[in-house]
């Protein structure tokens, strides 16, 4: 028998073992601590058929709305109770600080509240066609939603597409990410203790290209919710193609920062030091390219050298400003991309390569510049503590340089001019644009991208209509 810490597939509203368990390593230490029962393709099916008895007995859907709103609630409310127990879970496997990790599980059962307060007002139109007719539209659930979700922050962004597909009446079934997926079975607990229905929610640990692609082609899928990485996303997208399955990408990014030459560079440097070292840089809408006057540039270089090199790195528990990267191939792959950037000609500010002397997957807080425009640490995700800052002399310049990727998930714009800080905001391709602070916004703010990044929004009240679908119903009237 292992001596391992043990975690379970739910399916059914039961807890689900298997033959095999993949194991979970901590990425402060690389030791293995947890193991996780891998889900089949025979799990997967049980989960969707779960999810379509659910469906098919109106248990969700059927229902006065209301009584969702109570499930949801109480879902935020247990999510609540087990927030000290989850984040400690979280923060070992993650490797994320444990401040951010309860933070993860209170946005969680943020998005719950937030979504219980639309699930009685999601209300159709009535339509005059003159008095012979009455015809009035309704949302419907989509049916079982089928949700895949990145290592990055598994809880929260698990909860952003399971409370507004729940709040419509969608039963759910979850493939958890292979890397960090225990947390997210503290969402199913809270789910089972809230008394949804059986079935309602199902949740899988399995291999992507496996389960998670068994999932994506399944019959029973009525859509599919993404969260993940590029190559990733356009398989699913081939394979969604075969049943015409709708489907909600939320991809990757390149994000830039502009700073105009009147920007506050306090505030500059407080958004750097959220946006790119926030959870080791792994966050698809980080501030990645930095894009700076150069009236301001080398101020803006010193100042962001400086804020790097005061960092303190360390394993989550102890709350350092910098924690490791969730494993070892992600620790490989941002150092091949940081030394691939330096041998083409980048100068290395400070950082570009791991920390030495420890087993943890520790990468050293990066700045890089004189990158070329076309070249690949200018176009592509890191996923890691690495920021490009390069300079800009006018607007129409910056504007060029902030959309020249083929991404476009969120941007941003530094400066006291908010006529222009404006001006510029509406040039930048993306889904979401913040001025003066990185991050501004939560979950009542749409997020989705375009181009590269995706289609589709998630959080807000625009979020709720992904998971729904609109049906019209026209009735001829006799004698009236
Ligand atoms: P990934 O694409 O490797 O994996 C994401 C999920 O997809 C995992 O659960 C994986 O098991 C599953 N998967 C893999 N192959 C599959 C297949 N063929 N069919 C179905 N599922 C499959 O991404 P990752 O490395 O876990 O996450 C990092 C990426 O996610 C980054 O590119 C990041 O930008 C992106 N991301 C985007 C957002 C957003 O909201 N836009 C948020 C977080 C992360």
């Amino acid at each position: 028998m292992s001596t391992l810490d043990r975690y379970y597939n739910y399916i059914d509203g039961a807890w689900v073992g298997a033959e095999s368990y993949l194991a979970v390593d901590d990425p402060a230490t690389g030791e293995i601590y947890a193991e996780i029962a891998e889900a089949d393709i025979h799990d997967a099916d049980a989960a969707m058929a779960a999810a379509r008895r659910c469906v098919d007995s109106g248990a969700l859907s059927a229902v006065r709305p209301a009584l969702r709103v109570t499930w949801l609630l109480a879902i935020a409310e247990e999510i609540r109770a087990l927030t000290e127990q989850a984040a400690r879970v979280l923060c070992r496997e993650n490797g994320k600080a444990l401040e951010a990790a309860r933070g993860e599980f209170e946005e969680s059962a943020r998005y719950f509240e937030y979504y219980a307060g639309m699930a009685d007002k999601i209300e159709g139109t009535s339509i005059p066609l003159g008095d012979d007719y009455v015809d009035f539209t309704s949302y419907e659930p989509m049916g079982v939603s089928v949700q895949i979700v990145p290592w990055n922050f598994p809880p929260s962004i698990c909860a952003r597409s399971l409370a507004p597909a729940l709040a419509a009446g969608n039963a759910v079934v979850i493939k958890s990410p292979e890397i960090s997926p225990l947390a997210m079975t503290f969402l199913m607990t809270a789910c089972e203790r809230a008394g949804l229905p059986r079935g309602a929610v199902n949740l899988l640990c399995g291999n992507g290209s496996v389960v998670g692609a068994h999932l994506v082609r399944h019959v029973e899928a009525n859509q599919i919710v993404f969260t993940g990485s590029v190559p990733t996303g356009q398989r699913i997208l081939r394979d969604a193609a075969e049943r015409a399955t709708p489907s909600v990408m939320e991809l990757g990014g390149k994000s830039a920062a502009i700073v105009h030459a009147d920007a506050d560079i306090e505030q500059v440097i407080d958004s750097v030091r959220n946006g790119i070292f926030f959870n080791a840089g792994q966050v698809c809408s980080a501030m990645s390219r930095l894009l700076v006057h150069r009236s301001r540039y080398d101020e803006v270089v010193e100042r962001a050298r400086s804020l790097a090199e005061g960092l303190s790195i360390g394993a989550g528990i102890d709350e350092p400003d910098l924690t490791p990267l969730v494993s070892k191939s992600q620790l490989e792959q941002v150092e091949a991309m940081c030394r691939r950037a330096i041998e083409s000609g980048a100068s290395c500010v400070t950082g570009g390569e791991r920390v030495s002397g420890t087993n943890g997957y520790f990468m050293q807080p990066t700045l890089l510049t004189d990158v070329t425009v076309d070249s690949e640490i200018f176009q592509e995700e890191v996923f890691g503590p690495v920021l490009v800052i390069h300079p800009f002399d006018d607007e129409d310049e910056a504007v060029a340089l902030a959309n020249g990727t083929a991404f476009g998930l969120v941007a941003g714009v530094f400066d006291e001019n908010l006529n222009r800080a404006l001006r510029t905001a509406r040039r930048l391709r993306g889904g979401q644009v913040f001025i003066n602070e990185w991050f501004a916004g939560g979950v009542e703010t749409p997020f989705g991208g375009v181009g590269l990044s995706g289609f589709g929004r998630e959080k807000g009240q625009e979020a709720l209509y992904s998971y729904v679908q609109t049906r019209n119903i026209a009735i001829r009237l006799k004698g009236v």
